[in-house]
């Protein structure tokens, strides 16, 4: 059977080269074609010799993730739900601001954290995306964005489906080709790698040197509530969380954002924002905070206007930089949390 090349490691087509001996430049040749000309068959590899293209048409396939449908909210934002190799879906969600676009990507086919207010959550996990279609993902929704909004994509948050710290070596991988000057070259500043918390995963970021954003899906600074919520807080507590933020930020220097979607009567009182003032002081940081969008069968509701006013009023008073994010793409369940191959 025949290997998918986009598989394959630079140092692997080293070793390919090596062996039917053609120049060592070819490894890189291929490499380009592959990652930054996004070729769809090894008849484009144009600058690779006849005999060197033969052999991997002969031994590799290339192929590629697909849009299997579209869906666009009147807000502008577009829900796209993504055909992988093997059958399985994922969504993407392209979010159009003022002078950026957000492309927003899933690490995972479904979810093994069962968030409770999240959709994606009640979806059990399949497996995990691979590097090239995660990849694919961001070039499928960069066509896209040039096409609607006259821009390509600016920002990338892995927010999407799935927990990317346990796909770590993937999600890894797919910074590396985003990034590369050799691939798609973006800037490692405009991406932001979103978890639930996998502490020594964190840990394990911070000394990659990969110099992403992290976002922490926090949700509440309460080691009770947050377990009620997250099971991960079961395992991986509010202390242990501390421990990985401290060193994640000592090695990086870069800013935490914390997520923290508002939940009426749940997270929204008085106690909760000095809870969450107290912990956001951890490391220097800033607070996303996140209406609630709804989801099927939720026993959660969106905070009332008046509370998450005062909400922020009092995060405010401790200097504490916030932003509250309204609600994208809700009429297509493309908003955060309501990912679940609904299209
Ligand atoms: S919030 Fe993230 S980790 Fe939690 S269930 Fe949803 S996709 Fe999974």
């Amino acid at each position: 059977m025949k290997q998918n090349i986009r598989s394959l490691k630079f140092s692997d087509f080293e070793k390919i080269i090596e062996k039917i001996e053609e120049p060592r430049y070819r490894a890189r040749q291929i490499y380009r074609w592959l990652w930054k000309k996004n070729v769809r068959s090894f008849h484009e590899m144009k600058n690779i010799s006849k005999r060197c293209r033969e052999y991997l048409i002969n031994n590799f396939t290339i192929t590629h993730a697909k849009i299997s449908t579209q869906i666009k909210s009147k807000d502008g934002t577009i829900k796209f739900l993504f055909c992988l190799d093997d059958g399985s879906k994922c969504e993407g969600v392209l979010i159009p601001e003022k002078n950026r676009v957000t492309a927003c990507i899933s690490s995972q086919v479904g979810c093994s954290f069962a968030c409770k207010f999240c959709a994606t959550g009640s979806m059990k996990r399949k497996r995990n995306i691979m590097s090239y279609e995660i990849f694919d993902q961001v070039s499928l929704m960069m066509d896209k964005s040039f096409k609607e909004y006259n821009m390509g994509i600016t920002n990338i948050v892995y927010m999407g489906m799935g927990e990317p710290l346990v796909n770590y070596q993937n999600v890894v991988d797919s910074i590396n080709y985003l990034t590369s000057k050799e691939a798609l070259n973006m800037s490692s500043k405009r991406i932001t790698v979103s978890t639930v918390g996998v502490s020594k995963m964190i840990k394990k970021l911070a000394d990659e040197k990969l110099k992403v954003n992290l976002a922490v899906s926090l949700h509440s600074a309460n080691n009770l509530k947050r377990s009620e919520i997250m099971d991960i807080n079961n395992s991986n507590d509010l202390g242990k969380l501390k421990d990985s933020l401290i060193y994640f930020y000592n090695k990086t220097k870069i800013k935490i954002t914390y997520e923290y979607v508002l939940l009426n009567d749940f997270n929204d009182n008085i106690k909760d924002a000095q809870e969450l003032i107290q912990f956001s002081k951890i490391v220097p940081s800033k607070i996303n905070l996140i209406e609630f969008n709804n989801v099927e069968n939720s026993k959660f509701k969106k905070s009332t206007n008046k509370k998450t006013i005062e909400f922020i009023s009092i995060l405010k008073k401790e200097n504490i930089v916030v932003n509250l994010r309204r609600s994208r793409g809700e009429d297509v369940d493309a908003a955060c949390g309501q990912l679940a191959n609904k299209i």
